[in-house]
């Protein structure tokens, strides 16, 4: 049986991809590191991706990806694969229970490239408001986006890994560390403003207590591989 396939186009880089639909080898690739999905995930998306720009890529070409391109292509690969209609499995973070929900992918928000960004790596300048440091950040790749994933949250290394440079120079964590929290939030804060491609995340209401959740469709279990859970 022939698999489907499709041209996209992704957001930042604007590279042309043919995908091609999942099948059974897809999914064995996905789980041959004992549910190690980060560590397999690039694997499996560089299989079903017969070319970019003309050229097979490799897991290796799929790390590189920045984040925004990367989450395009993998929801892309999902709807091929699956459908649109994605049935989310969460639970409560306010009461506990489980909620089922289905999510129209076709639906999903794509923010475009903020202005004057400019493919395919854009990088913007702030300045800081208490230490008046000028700031450049731009996307980070699927690869230092995963170089931590096994450790705790750490916002300011977060914040860091965005960084291009301080003043000029290349950033160094530790001064990063030692930024005032106000400076620290205004980051966040400009990082946020600059998110593009897939909004991966949709408010959810819970069927039990009414209270409205957001929920992020790439960490959830439907999502990662469907009919589990
Ligand atoms: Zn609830």
């Amino acid at each position: 049986m022939d698999l489907q396939t499709k041209s996209i186009v992704l957001p930042i880089s604007n590279s042309v991809c043919i995908i091609q639909e999942a099948d059974g080898f897809a999914d064995k690739i996905l789980f041959s590191k004992k549910f190690n999905l980060h560590k397999t995930y690039p694997d499996y998306w560089a299989y079903c991706t017969k070319t970019i720009d003309g050229k097979k890529p490799t897991a290796q070409d799929i790390k590189r990806l920045l984040i925004p391109d990367q989450q395009y292509l993998a929801i892309e690969i999902y709807k091929l694969s699956y459908g649109d209609e994605m049935e989310l499995k969460t639970a409560c973070t306010a009461c506990g229970k489980p909620i089922g929900v289905t999510v129209n992918l076709a639906e999903l928000e794509i923010r475009p490239l903020p202005e004057g960004a400019n493919p395919p790596d854009p990088s913007y300048e702030v300045k800081l408001p208490r230490t008046k440091r000028k700031v450049t950040f731009g996307y980070i790749t699927y690869e230092k986006d995963m170089d931590d994933v096994d450790s705790d949250y750490n916002p300011t290394r977060t914040v860091f890994k965005f960084i291009r440079s301080i003043d000029g120079q290349p950033p160094v964590y530790e001064e990063v560390q030692k930024l005032p929290v106000r400076d620290l939030k205004y980051l966040r804060e400009a990082m946020l403003t600059k998110a593009t491609g897939y909004k991966t995340t949709v408010d959810v209401k819970c069927s039990h207590c009414d209270k409205e959740i957001e929920v992020n469709i790439l960490v959830d279990v439907s999502f990662l591989f469907g009919g589990l859970g």
